[in-house]
């Protein structure tokens, strides 16, 4: 907040005020963009499961009231003095990846996915939920004119993460690819999975999905409640890549036996509680785990132009701004189908 300048008009903002405490909707002047960052007119927020760091306070070095979110779509309505490759009215986006700092080892390397000092909007400085924000110009990312505010949104945490994940994972057209989880980012995984040319099984507790998961592209649906999903995937052979979604570590450890030679379980699904896994499991047919966080502005950008060839869009639930206490419940409930986005 410190180095911004403010203008006369004020504008609705959901905050937190301290760490556990519930939403507010307050009234704040709206900011003036630095040097390098620009001014965003939000149109749509994606309410994310990370939201959660916020809302309770969990991200070291957090300092409150903070506004979240980081699914931000809206239109630049102001530029900093320094800022010549964005224009004025341009709709942008803002995920996850909300700037870098050009001078650690790992951005030296040209890695800013991994900036030792990443700034995460709505965590580090305040995010989309609030009818206007700055961001730096490091964290945007332009929308395509095809994709409607609402559905860009969630792409841009749920849809690079999965996007990303599944384009580095290794895996090759016809392989099979397994999605653990039919939710915020296993319906988008699913779609990409199959548009990406795999043969996808997708991976749900209970059989109520199963009809939505082929609708999405899955080849095969594994009811992990009904029987034992490691082995269904052996007997087709073992998967080479298992994408797990759902940040439940004992639903991913179960799944490691269905691997095949050098597959691989990609973790998208934060969890805090150990996956258990064996030496030998991993000896035997050389496994791997890995897991994958999000990605640049310039993933965001092939998210979302792959997104727009292939026709993979989110199913969302939309509530205005200042509904941000309901719709985050909402999230949290589990029961959302499958993002939800503020609308301002
Ligand atoms: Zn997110
Ligand atoms: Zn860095």
């Amino acid at each position: 907040m410190a180095a911004t300048k403010t203008a006369a008009a004020p504008m609705k903002v959901a905050q937190i005020p301290k760490p556990g405490a519930d939403f507010e909707i307050v009234e704040r002047e709206i900011p003036k963009p630095d040097a390098r960052q620009v001014r965003i007119k939000v149109q749509a927020c994606g309410v994310c499961h990370s939201d959660v760091f916020t809302k309770e306070g969990q991200w070291p070095g957090i300092q409150f009231p903070r506004v979240p979110g980081h699914e931000v779509v809206g239109i630049i309505d102001e530029l900093g003095a320094n800022v010549s490759a964005w224009k004025m009215g341009q709709r942008v986006g803002v995920g996850w990846h909300g700037g870098q700092d050009n001078t650690c080892l790992s951005c030296r390397r040209g890695d800013f996915r991994n900036c030792r000092n990443l700034k995460i909007p709505g965590i580090s400085y305040d995010g989309g939920y609030q009818e206007y924000m700055v961001a730096p110009v490091e964290a945007l990312a332009a929308i395509p004119e095809s994709l409607g505010s609402t559905e860009a949104a969630p792409l841009l945490c749920a849809g690079i993460t999965t996007y990303n994940a599944l384009r580095h994972s290794g895996a090759l057209p016809g392989d099979l690819v397994a999605v653990q989880g039919i939710g915020g980012l296993g319906h988008l995984g699913i779609q990409f999975a199959s548009k990406f040319g795999y043969k996808v099984a997708a991976i749900g507790r209970g059989s109520e999905n199963a009809a939505l998961a082929k609708k999405l592209g899955a080849s095969l649906y594994i009811d992990s409640q009904s029987t034992n999903a490691a082995e269904e995937l052996q007997k087709l052979g073992g998967a080479q890549v298992i994408l797990a979604t759902a940040p439940n570590s004992k639903a991913m450890s179960a799944l490691i036996d269905g691997l095949g030679p050098n597959g691989k379980l990609m973790v998208i699904g934060a969890a805090f509680d150990p996956i258990e896994v064996t030496p030998v499991q991993l000896i035997t047919g050389s496994r791997t785990i890995q897991g994958w966080a999000a990605g640049t502005p310039a993933d965001s950008e092939d998210t979302l132009r792959f997104a727009e060839l292939s026709g993979v869009r989110p199913m969302i639930e939309t509530y205005p701004l200042e509904k941000a206490a309901e719709a985050y419940a909402r999230m949290l409930s589990g029961n959302a189908q499958f993002r939800v986005v503020l609308t301002m």
